[in-house]
């Protein structure tokens, strides 16, 4: 097992991580940059390093400062949460270069993974439907024209490098390809500095469905089942559950065992999420996160698994020692994502916590870095805090889950949870009857 774990993330993930670890007997060594200095996970974990100036391009994703200050702590694996460093193949090989453990997939799964169309090549040929489109990158005007007609309006431009929903357009028709085709390169150019592109068939009304995997090192590849994170905004999550109200027992076997299997096919190790589209009882697969994700924590909710703890320990090489038979799916669980956004506008709304107060009780789960007088620094992603509450049936859960964000208090700054409790009281998200676009389609008709 390992001694020390240095976790290069901050916020929310990084305390997630610093929990597993002690729970474990590993000492933490947390990596701050100088805005964070007063940060949760910066005063609970062992050590500390600052590693640099608020820019997460001069601390978070300064790679000699990581390794740094892994070699002068004598850490022997470095956890790198979610978001900064944990895609980057070239970090992750460094690291093992350097002489520590990754706690993370292969350097090459990531690297194959990180590119969406050598991701559904790879996929495809092992299976797996896919959503269809273009056969590869989309390199002109004119090739996107050829590959729109063949695939059929309204079709989706997206960056092969993307991430967080960024560098995607709709063309509705052929004469919006053109300027949806610029923006998503300009897009992708911007946010990534990858300008490939490829094409998907736009798809009307489908649900988004992932599925959690973890492998170990010796070929194991077993599911936690999947989670439905239909309710999204500008492609991205803001609630997620398990099990997805949209499913039966036979299409969440077809489709968690369909998953495994691939990613055992390939040796995949490490925890990671295939994601699909689901519309019409057809699963399509969209990509592969080769990392932690943020709502790996309703799966751990209703399997009872600390998916970070299994994640470390398959990391030394140990054998998962346990099958897919031994993995027993309990009750329901929802998650809300609290952003330091106004819940009407979503303007950014970072500063000084002024009153704070977590809910708790049975089934209720907070996980958050904030506490009374934290500052949220304005420099990193707004997201603050996840509401995670569990029940024996998906009513007790909703009940739950309201009474939870009715006690939740994060004072002084404006927070998403009046959105929150909005939408989990709508009566199309009461009856599990929604897809991706809902959330956006609803928030158009609010006064
Ligand atoms: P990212 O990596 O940027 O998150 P994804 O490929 O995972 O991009 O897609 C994010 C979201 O965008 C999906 O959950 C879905 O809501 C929407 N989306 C992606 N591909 C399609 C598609 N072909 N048709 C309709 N919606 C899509």
């Amino acid at each position: 097992m390992f001694e020390k774990v240095l976790i290069a993330n901050r916020g929310e993930i990084a305390l997630r991580i610093h929990r597993a670890c002690r729970e474990m007997g590993i000492k933490t060594v947390a990596v701050h940059s100088t805005a964070d200095a007063d940060a949760m996970h910066v005063r609970l974990a062992d050590e500390s390093v600052c590693i640099g100036p608020p820019s997460a391009k001069e601390s978070y994703l300064n790679i000699p400062a990581i390794l740094s200050a892994a070699a002068i702590t004598g850490a022997d694996a470095i956890h790198p949460g979610i978001g900064f460093m944990s895609e980057n193949a070239q970090f992750a090989q460094m690291v093992e270069e350097h002489g520590f453990a990754w706690i993370g997939p292969s350097p090459e799964h990531i690297r194959i993974m990180g590119d969406k169309v050598t991701a559904k090549r790879t996929v495809l040929e092992l299976g797996l439907p896919v959503v269809p489109g273009s056969d590869g990158p989309v390199e002109t005007v004119e090739a996107a024209l050829v590959n729109a007609a063949r695939i059929g309006y309204p079709v989706l431009i997206k960056a092969a490098a993307g991430g967080g929903g960024k560098g995607m357009k709709v063309a509705w028709a052929e004469s919006e390809l053109r300027e949806a085709y610029q923006l998503a390169r300009g897009e992708a150019r911007a946010a990534f500095g990858n300008d490939q592109v490829y094409m998907e068939k736009y798809l009307a009304k489908p649900r988004h469905i992932e599925i959690q995997l973890l492998g170990d090192h010796h070929g194991t590849v077993v599911h936690f089942g999947e989670r439905d994170c239909s309710i999204q905004r500008r492609h991205q999550k803001v609630v997620e559950e398990a099990p997805s109200p949209a499913l039966n027992a036979e299409e969440r076997a077809f489709i968690g065992n369909l998953a495994a299997k691939t990613a055992a096919a390939f040796g995949y190790r490490g925890v990671g999420t295939m994601e699909f589209l689901y519309e019409n009882g057809q699963f399509y697969f969209i990509e592969m996160n080769t990392r932690l994700q943020i709502e790996h924590t309703i799966s751990e909710m209703v399997t009872g698994v600390d998916l970070v703890r299994e994640q470390i320990r398959v990391a030394t090489g140990a054998p998962l020692g346990y099958g897919q038979d031994d993995i027993k799916f309990n009750g329901h669980s929802i998650e809300c994502r609290v952003n330091a956004e106004n819940p009407v506008t979503f303007a950014p709304s970072p500063g000084r916590i002024d009153g704070y107060h977590a809910p708790g009780g049975l089934g209720v789960r907070v996980d958050s870095a904030l506490y009374d007088g934290y500052r949220v620094p304005p420099h990193y992603d707004s997201m603050i805090a996840k509401l995670i509450v569990h029940g024996n049936s998906r009513n007790e859960c909703l009940m739950r889950l309201r009474r939870a964000i009715e006690e939740f208090v994060i004072g002084g700054i404006d927070t998403t949870l009046p959105l929150h409790q909005r939408i989990i009281a709508q009566p199309d998200f009461i009856n599990g009857d929604y897809d991706i676009r809902w959330l956006e389609e609803w928030m158009k008709n609010q006064p």
